[in-house]
């Protein structure tokens, strides 16, 4: 780390969860709960759309509440010390800028924000949820009255481009890449490290589970992903 200048973090769920954040992935968590609504369902029915947007409303306020950890804030300040060029990220919860990150790359869109699907208005999720709860279940926009969904990649919607090709970018030219909390197990994100190894960058893994490409890198951490930057950083 001391000898990089360009390096690049790769963030998953595991950085979030000492932000009280819980990896809806693992068992008993959301997607244990709610059927998977695609976006191909979510366009097709007000019946999907209204079992789509009842696990939103268990998500969101959580994701509203949750504060950024030590690890986010390690991140910014490497950033600030102009030793990261970028984070990109698989997480939809705000919380790397939140830390005051500025360079954030989100492989799967935001859950921050929501969006018109025709007119591409945009609104805080905050105000979505506000009309959720007032009993709007499955709300449209008032301009065009589109329907609005949160700026999030959904199963079977395409990834971004702009975000994807950014990534590629960072990935490729960085000499370091930092990779913290992700098990590397979803297509196609987990590519990000491997174009970085393959472009000649070392890799630090910090994980607690063991992911397909522990080999690759240099040095594991498995201890919380916040000690350990604290630490690198000291
Ligand atoms: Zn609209």
């Amino acid at each position: 780390m001391q000898d990089a200048s360009k390096i690049v973090a790769f963030t998953g769920a595991g950085i979030s969860t000492e932000s009280g954040l819980s990896d809806f992935r693992s068992k008993g968590g959301l997607w244990d709960r709610y059927r998977i609504v695609t976006f191909q369902e979510f366009l097709s029915s007000h019946g999907n759309r209204i079992e789509y947007w009842s696990m939103r409303r268990e998500l969101i306020p959580g994701l509203l509440a949750a504060r950024p950890n030590p690890a986010h804030y390690c991140l910014a300040r490497l950033e600030e010390e102009g030793k990261l060029s970028g984070i990109i990220t698989q997480n939809i919860d705000g919380l790397h800028q939140a830390a005051g990150s500025q360079r954030v790359i989100e492989l799967h869109g935001t859950n921050m924000t929501a969006s018109c699907l025709d007119c591409n208005r945009q609104w805080p999720i905050y105000d979505i949820m506000q009309r959720l709860t007032a009993g709007d279940l499955d709300p449209h926009c008032e301009q065009c009255s589109g329907l609005i969904k949160p700026d999030t990649v959904s199963f079977g919607q395409s990834m971004p481009a702009v975000a994807m090709e950014q990534a590629y970018q960072a990935a490729s030219c960085c000499d370091l890449l930092l990779m913290i909390g992700s098990s590397l197990e979803v297509q196609p994100a987990n590519r990000f490290p491997l174009v970085a190894h393959q472009s000649g960058a070392r890799m630090i893994f910090i994980n607690r589970n063991v992911t397909p490409y522990d080999h690759l890198a240099s040095v594991k951490f498995t201890e919380s992903a916040g000690q350990v930057m604290r630490a690198l950083l000291a």
